[in-house]
Parts: structure tokens; C-alpha cells; sequence
């Protein structure tokens, strides 16, 4: 709830209202507010000084979680519990991120379909929302510790590529960290603001925010134009990062100490220590020229052991500054071509650039500096802190939002969400709250039931994720589509919210062309107020709410698993063993079991084992209309 405060002084209530600004990082993330005092955004820290939060969770044996500092301690330890760079997963199936498996070092449900990919640890499984969610609760906590005052409005930074599905996952993520998300904003478009870049009224530029995490990489080219960002153009390499310095340093360290790669992996309590060690000698390069380690002074009785055994050559670990450059010189010059070509997107060229903004803990190394700079042919800004830039725009965007920066012009926004019924009674955000109008958007569904030949469009707005605590706006049938199987039929909703707030709902399936369309006003008969109580119903269900869509998409994604399955069956039985169809008939009743017991967790795993089993045959025979069956929304017949 909003907190009423008494100004001391003229004895007046006043409403003393925080919005946090929140940089959810794909390495770090941190928490920032305007200080009430100077108004100048700052960057929350903790006791320890550091204003960062390792964006890492760990869950013990007992599923209990820790996040940050504590979670990181166990990387090189637990792998399999230790969930670091959840970012990457958000809003993405198997699929979206089955090529670089590789890199995550903990299970990542591979069920090979279209649906949102979840993490397994123990028996437990989580989605990249939870995991976020996680860390999002842990920067509440230190805001409101440091703060003496409940936060629960909150403004958080994506990459301007992040899709919509990616946004509204973060949504949801601050949604079930208890935090009010009013605005998602762009980390470039949050750089910039940092940099005071436009708060003026009439000011007109065109920037690059040149971002080089810890194992990602972006550029974006944005205009901006009286209080207007625009995205021109981003590009970059989602695995490319200061984590690859640090393997670079860690390469060249084996050589010199005579060592194998798989003797260092061999040894976990070494490999965390080379790992340690190597960035921060990276760190030290920054502003020394040179870095020495002695590896014989480590106590670690383990680790000592193993040195001894494996003879190395040397326990000193040396670098220099030249040798760093050189070892990442190929890494630099691959993000200056992403430089290049977001610049040929944008259709500009280098001199076209007014300001140069450096984002990300990475782009302190001077060599990092020194090729952005030398690319565009001027300095860049890299006055304010880059791990924290950011956040500090974020909390800059917060304010605004607060109303506390009058000069600044707010465009006209919706309230509330705008989407519709989907399987289970599920609200699809089309249109989150918040969005600037006019606005418009489409997204594809499908049908359920084969030769389904009318599909019910019932539009919703509120917060909450089942469609019946939501306000219902209208509902129309679209009619008329030719019978064809499950899945097949492409039905194209688009939303569409005029500059007067009038929302248009078109619903129009692609294949057929039949088309129905309808106009509803959203504001009409909500007071102030019911809106307000419409946003903290959704944050105080926000718990139950997630539990419930969980438990409805496993539920759904478990039924269409057995459809598919028992289509599969009778269509190819020839290609199937007496074995199979046995194991395969036992799993199909184990799920539908986990479904009647409506046990999301359950549900889950036997889904996963009635996928295992049915894989290699499937395999044999996946044919197209089965894959399609599988892919794809569904909306109520
Ligand atoms: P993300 O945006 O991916 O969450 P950050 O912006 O927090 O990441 O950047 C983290 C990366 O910055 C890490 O690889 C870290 O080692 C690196 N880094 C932090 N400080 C320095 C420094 N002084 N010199 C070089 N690299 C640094
Ligand atoms: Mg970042």
C-alpha cells in the first residue's frame, strides 16, 4: 500500500511514495532510488559496500533459496543448484535456447516443444520467472532495509531486443516479487537518462549505448527527440561477455603453469579459485599495468594437494596489460563489427553519432575504451559508474513516473492490461498497462479441436492471471472456419487502442480470411480508485495467481502431450514395439493421473517421463500436422 507520511516541519501529510528503479542483469543486478535530499539517483549498497547483487540463485537440499553473494559461492561447487544468467531464459521454449545448451551447467527442461522452458532442481521445477522473481525479492528487501519504508513500486530495465513475451515475463517476475512494475524501460533508453540525455525539451540527438556485460553484449543506436527514445537499431552477441576474459586469462594461465583444462575441472575448488583469481586480475589491468599471483600460497588444503600432484611448472601467475589486450583483441573487434552493423541498420554512419554512452562493468578496460572510442571518432561518456548506470536511470524514469518532475511531459498511458481468455481460463497480456496510445498489436492463436470451426474471443483488462478475477470488456465468436485439423487453423487477433482510448479487437484467421471485428472503451464507468484496487488485488494474489497459471499451463501442456500421444498411437501403431506401447500406455496413465490430482510439480515431471519414452519413436515418425498439433496457443472452442 501507499505510505501516508507527516512532514515534520509543516506538520502536513504528505504522501511519501518510493518507486525504485531495478536493472535485473543478466550477471549482476542492483537497486537505485532519487535520494530525497539531493535528487540525485543513487545506487542502493548494502554493508558490504557494493551495490550489486550477483544475479545467482541457490537452492539448498531443503528447496530453500539464497540469491547473490551467497548463491555464488557455490558456481563451481553445486552446479547442478546453482541457477546463474536466468535472464537468458526468460520468455524462450527449448528451442529458442537448445544451441547453446551447453552453457548452462544446471538441467534445463528439454521437452523439445514450443512451451516455456523451466529449470529442474531436485524434484522442484521452476521457470525463468520464478528465478527472477528470486532475485527481484532480494533488491526489495535491501531497498526497503535501507530505505525504513515498504517498496512496492518498481520501474525495471530489459534490452531494448527483449520481445514482448520477454517483457511480460519480467512483468511478471516483479509481479510475483510483490513489486508494482509500472513501466518496463529499455536499459539504453535508462543510460541515457542517466546521462541527462533527454530531459531537455527541445533537444534532438542521435546516441550509441555501447554495453558490455558480463556475458552479454549489446549496441543500440537510439534518436531521441524532445523526451522521445526511439530504438533505431541494436545488435550484438547474447554469449560474449567479461566471463570470456576471464576464460581467455584462465587459457593462458593452464599454458603457463602446464596444465590441462580437464586436470583444472578436475579440481572444482581450483577451478573456483582460477576463475576468482583470473577476473581479478582482469579488474587490477583496468588501472595497473601488471598482475602477479602466487598459487602456493592458497591454503586450501584440497587444492594445494592437487598442485602438488599435478607438478606444476610454476605457481606464479603473471599478466601484463599488453598480454591481456592481445589475448582479447578478437572479442573486441567482434563487438565493433556489431558496431558497424547496427550503424548500416540504422542507415548512419559513424559521424553521425552525437554521444557515445559506455554501459557495463566490462567497458572499463581501457582497451574496450580506447576501440569504441577510436571507432567513432570521439570520447566517450563514461563518467558515471557503468555497473550502475542503468539502475540510476531506471530510478530516474521512477521519478518521473512519481510525478515529481513536472517539466517532464507523460504521454498518455493505459492503466490497466488489455488481453484475452486463453486454455484454462488464462489471461494473454496483449497490451501490458502502462503501454503509451495510440498502440497497436496482433498476436497468432490456434484451435484446440480438430475441424474446430468457431473460436470464442472474450477480451479482459486487469492484472490478474485467470480471466474471471479480470474485468470482462467484450466477447464476439469469429465464425466460419473451415474444418481443419488441431493446431492448423492461424487466427490473427490484433489490438488496437486509437489516440481517443478506444480499444478495436480484430480477430481474423489467415488461411480462410473470415474476419470479425469489435469496439469496446476500456476507461468507461472505472473510477480512480477501482483501478487502484484492481492493481493491489494483483499484487496481493500475485502469489496464488502464478501457482494457478502454473498449474494451468502444466495441466494444458500435459493434455495436449497425451492428445498428440494417442493420435500418434492409432495413426502408426505398425512402427511401434509390444514394449513400447506398454511403457508408453503406463506413462500416458501416470500423467493423467498427476492431472486429476491437479498436482502442478507431478504433472510436470510425468510429462517429462511420458516425453522420454515416447521420444525415439517419435522421433521415428514426427510428422508435420503431429509437430504443428503441438506448437502454438490455444484459445476455448
Ligand atoms: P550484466 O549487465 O551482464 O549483469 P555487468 O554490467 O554487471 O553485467 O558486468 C559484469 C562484468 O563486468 C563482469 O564480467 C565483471 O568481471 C566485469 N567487470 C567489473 N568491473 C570490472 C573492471 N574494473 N575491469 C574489467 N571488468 C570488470
Ligand atoms: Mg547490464
Amino acid at each position: 500500500m501507499a505510505k501516508i507520511g507527516i512532514n515534520i516541519v509543516t506538520g502536513s501529510l504528505q504522501q511519501a511514495e518510493v518507486i525504485v528503479g531495478i536493472d535485473l542483469g543478466t550477471t549482476n543486478s542492483l537497486v537505485a532510488t532519487i535520494h530525497p535530499d539531493t535528487k540525485r539517483p543513487i545506487a542502493l549498497k548494502e554493508f558490504d559496500n557494493s551495490s550489486l547483487v550477483p544475479s545467482i540463485v541457490h537452492f539448498d537440499s531443503f528447496g530453500n533459496a539464497s540469491v547473490g553473494e551467497e548463491a555464488k559461492k557455490f558456481l563451481e561447487t553445486e552446479p547442478q543448484n546453482t541457477i546463474f544468467s536466468a535472464k537468458r531464459l526468460m520468455g524462450k521454449s527449448y528451442n529458442d535456447v537448445k544451441t547453446n545448451a551447453g552453457f548452462f551447467t544446471y538441467k534445463v527442461i528439454d521437452d523439445n516443444t514450443d512451451s516455456l522452458v523451466k529449470v529442474q532442481v531436485g524434484n522442484q521445477f521452476y521457470s525463468p520467472i520464478d528465478l527472477s522473481s528470486y532475485i527481484l525479492k532480494e533488491l526489495k528487501k535491501r531497498a526497503e532495509h535501507i530505505l525504513k519504508t515498504p517498496v512496492t513500486k518498481a520501474v525495471i530495465t530489459v534490452p531494448a531486443y527483449f520481445n514482448d513475451a520477454q517483457r511480460q515475463a519480467t512483468r511478471d517476475a516483479g509481479k510475483l516479487a510483490g513489486l508494482d512494475v509500472l513501466r518496463i524501460v529499455n536499459e539504453p533508453t535508462a543510460a541515457a537518462l542517466a546521462y541527462g540525455l533527454g530531459l531537455e525539451k527541445d533537444e534532438e540527438k542521435t546516441i550509441a549505448v555501447y554495453d558490455l556485460g558480463g556475458g552479454t553484449f549489446d549496441v543500440s543506436i537510439l534518436h531521441i527527440t524532445s523526451g522521445i527514445f526511439e530504438v533505431l537499431s541494436t545488435n550484438g552477441d547474447t554469449y560474449l561477455g567479461g566471463d570470456d576474459f576471464d576464460r581467455l586469462i584462465i587459457q593462458y594461465w593452464l599454458k603457463e603453469i602446464g596444465l590441462s583444462e580437464e586436470e583444472m575441472h578436475g579440481n572444482k575448488q581450483l577451478a573456483q579459485t582460477l576463475r576468482l583469481v583470473a577476473e581479478e586480475a582482469k579488474k587490477h589491468l583496468s588501472k595497473q599495468e601488471r598482475f602477479e599471483f602466487d598459487l602456493s600460497t592458497i591454503t586450501n588444503y584440497e587444492l594445494r594437494i592437487t598442485a602438488n600432484n599435478l607438478l606444476l611448472t610454476t605457481y606464479n601467475l603473471q599478466l601484463t596489460t599488453e598480454k591481456f589486450n592481445e589475448l582479447i583483441q578478437p572479442l573486441i573487434e567482434k563487438t565493433i563489427n556489431s558496431c558497424v552493423n547496427a550503424l548500416k541498420d540504422a542507415d548512419l554512419k559513424a559521424t553521425d553519432i552525437d554521444t557515445i554512452v559506455m554501459v557495463g562493468g566490462s567497458t572499463r578496460v581501457p582497451a574496450v575504451k580506447n576501440a569504441v572510442s577510436a571507432f567513432f571518432g570521439k570520447p566517450v561518456n563514461d563518467s558515471v559508474n557503468p555497473d550502475e548506470v542503468v539502475a540510476l536511470g531506471a530510478a530516474i524514469q521512477a521519478d518521473i513516473l512519481a510525478g515529481n518532475n513536472k517539466d517532464f511531459l507523460l504521454l498518455d498511458i493505459t492503466p490497466l492490461s488489455l488481453g484475452l481468455e486463453t486454455m484454462g481460463g488464462l489471461m494473454d497480456v496483449l497490451i501490458p498497462r502502462n503501454s503509451k496510445i495510440p498502440t497497436k498489436v496482433g498476436r497468432q492463436y490456434t484451435t484446440y479441436q480438430d475441424g474446430q470451426s468457431g473460436m470464442r474471443i472474450s477480451v479482459f483488462q486487469g492484472e490478474r492471471d485467470l480471466v474471471k478475477d479480470n474485468r470482462k470488456l467484450a466477447e464476439f465468436n469469429l465464425t466460419g472456419i473451415p474444418g481443419m485439423p488441431a493446431g492448423l487453423p492461424k487466427v490473427e487477433v490484433g489490438f488496437l487502442i486509437n489516440a481517443d482510448g478506444i480499444l478495436v479487437v480484430t480477430a481474423k484467421e489467415l488461411r480462410s480470411g473470415v474476419q470479425q471485428s469489435i469496439e469496446v472503451k476500456p476507461q468507461y464507468g472505472l473510477t480512480d480508485a477501482e483501478v487502484e484496487k484492481m492493481l493491489m488485488d494483483s499484487i496481493t494474489h500475485a502469489k496464488d495467481d502464478i501457482q494457478t497459471r502454473a498449474l494451468v499451463e502444466a495441466r494444458t501442456e500435459g493434455e495436449q502431450l497425451l492428445n498428440v500421444t494417442e493420435k500418434f498411437l492409432t495413426k502408426n501403431a505398425g512402427l511401434i514395439s509390444k514394449e513400447e506401447l506398454l511403457v508408453t500406455a503406463q506413462a500416458m496413465q501416470a500423467l493423467q493421473l498427476a492431472i486429476t490430482m491437479e498436482d502442478k510439480n507431478l504433472i510436470q515431471t510425468k510429462t517429462e517421463e511420458l516425453n522420454e519414452v515416447t521420444r525415439p519413436f517419435a522421433e521415428r515418425a514426427m510428422d508435420e500436422a503431429i509437430s504443428g498439433a503441438m506448437k502454438g496457443q490455444n484459445i476455448m472452442g
